[in-house]
């Protein structure tokens, strides 16, 4: 990483300007009920943008009942970190979806959180929400192609101009003048491609890891010069999604509290929601009380693997992680990769191939955690604060680890 990229990366980490505030007060929760109220009715006067499929007809062909409707409606307003209140809100908010346009770039990448995107093995509520999105143009999902996908993208944007919500996925490469990436039969770069879309939009969202930091293609030796979409947008809000892929739900909580409010959420200093990226996945990890009581993995496949103990010694970088897959988990809750006995490789973390992706112990790996609970947020922790708790943390593992053996000793 360069020395510009560390300085930036060290001024995010230190900045003081966001806590996770889950009681704001009566008058702005107030204030924000009748901002919303005043959108949906808004909202409501317009056409829907799709006919594609209508939401209650969905609901329905999939066997679900209205009742799972609100018990959605009710965990995502949690997860927007809302009022209870505003669950009616939200469940209209959801209905209306297909009234915000969206175009979906695809620029360096795998195509994963398209991937992530249309998985539809019975497809629960997130899923056809997602279907149900105004999605204008997605080169690789819509049938058009060549000029035809030109035109196509040209007359969203011009239909849409300012209204449209960007997501974009992949990184951008800026070497040999961005000719690492080119689209259409006028090879303009992705670069430029980019910027043309980005300048009618109403608010740009970059989608997984690549286009958040860079990604994968930005790990050592970054042959293509690759950087993230707020390194080249500027002048227009840019929203964060990183992991790899980004989950679905986060990609529908950050629509969703669009289409209700107008406005984009509240984000952390690496402009990532915080309603989503508010914590560490060590804090609300499943195998945390393993971790606090000295319960370690020790190598792949003993005892304590069978025992799901912690998996921090085997190179989990959940204490230094900010994401909620702890919480919503993947695949409609299903699992995650701690609750199949794979450490957090930080997905969701600035150069997290190069730094994080490691199978051994943070304090190993030069890395450093936060520590401080629950309440805590990226925002409030100082380098000085992330070494010493780097530490802190290496020391309790080695303690532990001598407390075990001595325990072992007693039992022989
Ligand atoms: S180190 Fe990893 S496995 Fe252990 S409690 Fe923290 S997040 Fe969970
Ligand atoms: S557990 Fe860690 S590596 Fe896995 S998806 Fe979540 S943030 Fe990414």
């Amino acid at each position: 990483m360069s020395m510009d990229k560390q300085e930036s990366v060290k001024k995010l980490f230190t900045s003081q300007s966001a806590k996770v505030d889950t009681n704001k007060g009566d008058t702005y929760y107030d204030e924000l009920y009748i901002k919303c109220r005043a959108r949906l009715d808004d909202l409501k006067k317009l056409k829907p943008l799709n006919n594609r499929l209508d939401f209650t007809e969905s609901i329905e062909d999939e066997g679900l009942e209205r009742r799972d409707f609100l018990k959605w409606a009710s965990a995502t307003t949690a997860m927007l970190m809302l009022p209870a209140s505003f669950t009616p809100l939200v469940a209209e908010a959801a209905v209306m979806m297909n009234r915000v346009p969206v175009i979906w770039l695809e620029l360096q990448d795998c195509a994963g959180n398209s991937e992530a995107l249309l998985r539809s093995d019975g497809p629960q509520i997130d899923e056809i929400i997602l279907d149900i999105i105004s999605l204008e143009f997605h080169e690789t999902l819509q049938a058009a192609s060549g000029h035809q996908a030109e035109k196509q993208m040209e007359e969203a944007v011009e239909h849409f101009k300012g209204k449209y919500l960007l997501f974009v996925e992949g990184s951008i490469p800026m070497g040999m003048n961005g000719q690492y990436g080119t689209i259409g039969a006028h090879a303009e770069t992705f670069h430029d491609h980019l910027l043309r879309v980005a300048a009618d939009a109403a608010a740009v969202v970059a989608v997984g890891s690549c286009a958040t930091y860079g990604g994968i293609p930005a790990a050592a030796p970054n042959p293509t010069d690759a950087v993230g979409v707020m390194d080249v947008v500027k002048g227009k809000p840019v929203i964060n999604i990183p992991a790899c892929p980004a989950n679905p739900s986060n990609m529908v909580g950050v629509i969703l509290h669009y289409v209700l409010t107008g406005s984009i959420p509240e984000l952390d200093s690496l402009l990532r929601p915080k309603f989503a990226f508010g914590y560490r996945i060590h804090d609300n990890c499943e195998r945390r009380a393993h971790f606090d009581a000295g319960e370690y993995v020790e190598e792949w496949g003993d005892e304590g693997a069978k025992n799901n103990f912690c998996l921090y010694k085997v190179g989990c970088k959940g204490p230094m992680t900010f994401n909620n897959c702890s919480i919503i988990r993947y695949n409609e809750g299903v699992n995650w990769p701690i609750g199949v006995g794979r450490g957090c490789i930080g997905c969701s973390e600035p150069d997290f191939w190069d730094k994080y992706a490691y199978e051994r112990p943070m304090s190993d790996a030069n890395i450093k955690a936060p520590t401080g609970g629950v309440e805590k947020t990226v925002d409030e922790f100082g380098l000085g604060l992330l070494t010493a708790a780097g530490i802190g943390i290496g020391i309790h593992a080695a303690a532990s680890a001598v407390a075990g053996k001595r325990v072992d000793k007693g039992e022989e």
